[in-house]
């Protein structure tokens, strides 16, 4: 397949890769800069996360009039959103509404998958290559890979390339000794079969207590024969109290959509911020604060004070009404005492937002397993065997998360100046510029890649300033007359060293999370998301922009290689400050 004959000789201003929100919108926008642009989506179909992710119970944590799109008063207006959170169809159906209603699908290549990319230093433009064709989507349960076909695929150019890969779109499996014998059905969460699947009358058995799995565990146990939880690490979840969303709160909240969106670009999600220390009132006081906000809902429970998450006492009083929670719904003591989150702070771990979780183990057909106690010695071919008992099941569910931010940025084979594989360079970590380039990769953008807030924000938000901010700096680049930007090397130290300060300041770092990749055997331990409000990020990639791009290298159009090397790299202005 590398030979010239397959190359095509297509060639789009801008190759935007991936159809969730971030690939939608950037496309949008691009084509409003009177740009040509491409689309590579390994789906069938829009919706990125909410395409693949359709297990019963998925549904966001971010309260649906806030997790939307806020480019377009007339969509905001007009979509009606049924539930307080909506569930996974539901967000699909909107996605696919704003791909019809803004006619975006024409630009969008489905089924087609990138799997390298190119830059060509003296042409000054990126080289992708696709595959395509159902198979270019397909992931094998068993093995955890996705399978690649052998031939097919196209080459295309582009002058810049976007990755709007998403941060959470590689699903990982468990690494369960014998694993490969189980005759029964293996899903995913994150990969989950379209035409649904019936558990009446399975015994399922369920690896992974993150978000996915509080979501799913009591959908299926209220359909399944039995329902087994092997359970890792106990996670502090909250009630989402979700419902129908009242007809008059809807109104009441569209009426007053531009403020809350401008208030959102600063906070990225409109919660009750307090501006009181859990350190600074009394144990009444705190305890009377948890439960006001319990009994709303909601990831708004974890801004009852504002130490929380810099403050390891005044976490552990919250750590400790939620342990109390649970010991009250659960109960079989020792179930409880399995189900309390000890080895982490409160949010430390992403915040799971549930629907009956704690209260299903009180069901006759769910049983947990604490791995802790009694850990899995081997998958067998009809159930799991744990130090202490076999459970025989017929289907195993794996709620495992996913290679998170850098997962589906790595698994492309992307080289930048001089050949470099981003492999490589990223091999102790992601070290990014803004978490929007990294040094020697020039024209590639990331979208809530790491070193951005990514996914510790509203991810809309978040996403709705990226495409934004790359649209001004690509305006900034024409209007110069200038071919190439990349981020400085000096400029990528000061702000990885800035992204590991922001986190150290935190209790962030304390927890085994896949924040900082510790879900992945062998991955680097960094932490890549950047502890900011999304406020203050913006402000900072504001200022970048305002000072003429500082921190990045841009250089004018090169006709020849000869050429190329007379061109001193210009610096914008040398380094971050
Ligand atoms: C179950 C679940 C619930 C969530 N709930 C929330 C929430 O409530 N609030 C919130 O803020 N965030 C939530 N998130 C995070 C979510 O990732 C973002 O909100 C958002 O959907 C990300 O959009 P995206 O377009 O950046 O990425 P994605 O939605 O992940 O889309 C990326 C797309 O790129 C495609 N792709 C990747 N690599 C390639 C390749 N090499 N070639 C071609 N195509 C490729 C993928 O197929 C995918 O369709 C949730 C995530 C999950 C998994």
């Amino acid at each position: 397949m590398d030979n010239e004959e397959h190359r095509s000789t297509r060639r789009f201003d801008v190759i935007v890769i991936g159809a969730g929100f971030a690939g939608l919108f950037m496309l949008h926008r691009l084509r409003e800069m009177g740009l040509s642009a491409r689309v590579y989506e390994a789906a069938a179909d829009v919706g990125g996360v909410w395409y693949w992710n359709r297990y019963p119970g998925a549904r966001c944590d971010v309260e649906s009039l806030q997790y939307s799109y806020s480019f377009s008063h007339e969509l905001e207006q007009e979509w009606v959103w049924t539930e307080r959170y909506a569930a996974q169809p539901e967000i699909l159906r909107y996605i696919q509404h704003v791909a019809d209603r803004f006619d975006l699908r024409r630009d969008i290549q489905f089924n087609t998958r990138v799997v390298a990319a190119q830059f060509d230093e003296a042409a000054q433009v990126w080289t992708v290559r696709t595959t395509t064709g159902e198979q270019s989507a397909h992931f094998d349960e068993q093995t955890g890979q996705w399978t690649l076909p052998a031939e097919a695929g196209q080459w295309v150019t582009g002058g810049f390339i976007v990755m709007a890969t998403g941060a959470l779109s590689v699903p990982r499996l468990p690494d369960l000794p014998g694993m490969q014998s189980f005759r029964g059905r293996v899903y995913h969460t994150g990969a989950w079969p379209h035409e649904g699947v019936d558990f009446t009358g399975v015994r399922v058995g369920i690896v992974g207590t993150g978000s996915s799995g509080i979501q799913t565990i009591p959908a299926i146990a209220r359909q399944a024969q039995s329902v087994v939880v092997f359970q890792r690490t106990p996670n502090f979840s909250i009630p989402a109290w979700n419902g129908p969303l009242k007809p008059d709160d809807e109104k009441a909240w569209k009426s007053k959509y531009r403020e809350y969106r401008l208030r959102a670009r600063e906070v990225g999600t409109l919660y009750e911020f307090s501006d009181k220390a859990a350190s600074q009132v009394s144990h009444d006081e705190r305890v009377a604060e948890y439960q006001r906000r319990w009994d709303k809902g909601g990831v708004n429970f974890v801004h009852s004070f504002n130490d929380l998450m810099i403050d390891k006492r005044s976490n552990d009083t919250i750590a400790e009404f939620v342990r109390t929670k649970i010991r009250e719904i659960v109960t079989d003591p020792q179930v409880a005492d399995s189900l309390c989150p000890t080895d982490h702070p409160l949010g430390s771990k992403r915040i799971c937002v549930d629907t009956g979780y704690y209260g299903v183990y009180n069901r006759e057909n769910v049983k947990l397993v604490d791995l802790r106690k009694t850990p899995i010695e081997e998958v067998l071919p009809n159930g799991v065997r744990t130090t202490k008992a076999f459970h025989e099941i017929d289907a195993l569910v794996c709620a495992t998360g996913y290679d998170a931010l850098t997962g589906a940025l790595l698994a492309i084979d992307i080289r930048g100046r001089g050949g470099l594989a981003l492999t490589d360079k990223w091999a102790h970590g992601p070290r990014t510029y803004l978490g929007l380039m990294t040094h020697g990769f020039p024209n590639m953008f990331v979208i809530t890649g790491p070193g951005s807030p990514s996914v510790l924000v509203n991810m809309i938000v978040g996403i709705e300033h990226h495409v934004e901010w790359i649209c001004d700096c690509l305006q900034f680049l024409a209007n110069k007359g200038l071919a190439t930007m990349e981020a400085s090397k000096d400029a990528e130290d000061k702000w990885v060293e800035r992204v590991n300060e922001a986190a150290d300041r935190t209790l962030l770092p304390l927890a085994n999370s896949w924040f900082l990749g510790a879900n992945i055997p062998g991955k680097p331990r960094v932490f890549m998301p950047y502890v900011a409000k999304i406020g203050v990020y913006r402000k900072e990639c504001q200022q970048v922009a305002d000072d003429g791009y500082v921190g990045f290298m841009v250089l004018p159009p090169q006709r020849t290689a000869a050429e190329a090397k007379q061109h001193a790299t210009i610096e914008a202005i040398s380094s971050y400050p």
